[in-house]
């Protein structure tokens, strides 16, 4: 976090970054990749932007802020063409600059090519040393231009973008879903444990459609069509939708905080519709974390599917205890805690009449720090409130995130460093109680196999490299053989196949 600037009263995980790319001739294209950021603007608002292909040229725009911020007629009107790629960005790895802002463009020596990408790589700084040993002067600092400039690089050996692509895949380690832009395709990439999603719609017969979430394939009114596999290089051209496994998957590791809290609810994950995930999720909590209350009230906005399913299973009445203003920067200067405090009361306001006089069970998705949940239930008892008694959907928060979720270093994490007890103690809380790793994949009702749960038991499924573990675990050397003792081993990768569509 930058020195000065505060997150509100959101969850502590942050979101990192939405793709979005159309092969769609005769169509509005740059209006349309408009609407799809629009409805993929909760994964990222720092920076926002398209890039155009008219099958000569590629022209691109971005700019620091919101879609609607970014974009106005004027300049979504200049850009013209057939195909498109777009993205939204909140950063994972690199700074808050415009020279990390996406989609990013470079050329080889066919043409140009655009990229947009959300997740992390693990092997990025190896991968961005060699490439500076070979000459490379990188203009941005994060991994996504590690990607780009490597397949440049690659394409101009290989003659093909599409080759280069499969063959830089087999070089990066950890999570990508991309969508690449050259002068007349469109790409969609997933990284072989397909950690962060990805999916293919359909407009009509010609026209495709590639995005974070199906929210942005609604909007648009294009059909679900099915996900990028893991692994899969999906490629939209004047030939129509071709599919091509590059990398057989080794086992699938979906985010699980997808589910809990990233994706939009009205997104569907993996034949999972993330609505009903999240209220599974508080149904499974009430059962396991039952509390004699009068009411249950959501944290809006993503606490509400998982309070549903919380009331629905204990009987206890829903209702709403909390209004959240939606129209607010996401972060502001906060000199003193009198402001930081003020902060979370212009996001939130309680709803006196809703809380006063009653026993409140208040649910979350998430507890990181545990500042921002101590300010609210402090806000729930000063509105009159008898007793608040907090309940999480998902399992203590004790490892951080090397896939492209920014979250604190171990060290700041309450859950790493504190007992149940202690942090509602520290959240002000009556009682405190989460979901069990267990509970939590019954209330999905999704296979262990196919998640990636490494916030809750540091088990990372992809191996992440020593330094780069170490850098957020702020532990001493001696303590690294526990750390990495604790990965999971990798499959073996099989031979590649290919099918079309
Ligand atoms: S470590 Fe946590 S946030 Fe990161 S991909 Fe895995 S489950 Fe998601």
């Amino acid at each position: 976090m930058e020195p000065g600037k505060l997150v509100l009263a959101s969850p502590e995980a942050r979101e990192a970054c939405g793709v979005f790319g159309i092969y769609g001739p005769g169509e509005d294209v740059s209006r349309l990749t408009y609407f799809g950021l629009f409805a993929l603007q909760h994964r990222g608002q720092e920076s926002a932007g398209i890039a155009v292909a008219s099958g000569r040229e590629i022209t691109l725009f971005r700019e620091m802020g919101l879609v609607s911020q970014v974009f106005d007629e004027e300049t979504l009107e200049r850009l013209t063409g057939d195909l498109a790629i777009g993205h939204t960005r909140y950063s994972t790895t690199g700074s808050t600059t415009l020279a990390n802002s996406q989609p990013m463009l470079a050329e080889w020596r066919g043409g140009k090519i655009a990229l947009a990408h959300n997740g992390n790589l693990v092997n990025a700084k190896a991968l961005r040393d060699e490439l500076e040993q070979a000459g490379e002067r990188l203009e941005a600092s994060s991994d996504s231009e590690v990607m780009l400039r490597m397949i440049a690089r690659e394409a101009d050996r290989a003659g093909s973008v599409e080759e280069a692509v499969a063959a830089c895949m087999s070089r990066w380690a950890g999570a990508y879903s991309l969508t690449i832009l050259t002068e007349d395709t469109v790409m969609a990439v997933r990284d072989p444990y397909g950690v962060r999603p990805l999916c293919i719609g359909r407009l009509n017969s010609d026209v495709h459609v590639f995005a974070s979430e199906s929210c942005a394939l609604n909007v648009i009114g294009a059909d679900f069509l099915r996900e990028v596999g893991p692994g899969e290089l999906a490629i939209a051209d004047a030939d129509g939708l071709r599919l091509r496994v590059v990398l057989p998957s080794p086992r699938q590791a979906v985010c699980v905080f997808e589910y809990i809290y990233m994706a939009r609810p009205d997104s569907q994950i993996e034949g999972h519709l993330v609505h009903e995930a999240r209220r599974g999720l508080g149904c499974q909590l009430a059962k396991d974390q039952p509390v004699d209350a009068d009411v249950v009230i959501p944290v809006p906005d993503t606490g509400w599917p998982a309070a549903i399913g919380y009331a629905e299973e204990s009987g206890l009445p829903f209702g709403e205890g909390l209004i959240k203003n939606r129209y607010i920067p996401r972060t502001f200067i906060q000199p003193d805690q009198r402001l930081r405090d003020l902060g979370v009361r212009i996001k939130l306001n309680p709803l006196r009449e809703a809380l006063q006089g009653r026993r409140v069970v208040m649910v979350d998705d998430s507890i990181v720090r545990g500042t921002t949940k101590r300010r609210i239930v402090n806000m729930i008892r000063d509105a009159g409130a008898k007793e608040v008694h907090v309940r999480i959907s998902a399992p203590v928060y004790r490892w951080p995130c090397y896939y492209g979720v920014d979250t604190s270093n171990r060290s700041e994490l309450i859950g790493a460093r504190c007992a149940v007890d202690d942090i509602r103690d520290a959240i002000g809380a009556d009682t405190l109680g989460y979901q069990s790793v267990q509970g939590l994949l019954r209330g999905l009702g999704i296979s262990r196999r196919k998640l990636c749960l490494a916030c809750f038991t540091g088990r990372y499924p992809i191996p992440i490299p020593k330094d780069v573990k170490l850098s957020k675990l702020d532990l001493e050397e001696s303590d690294w053989r526990q750390a990495s003792g604790e990965e999971e081993a990798e499959a073996a990768v099989p031979s590649p196949t290919e099918t079309r569509e």
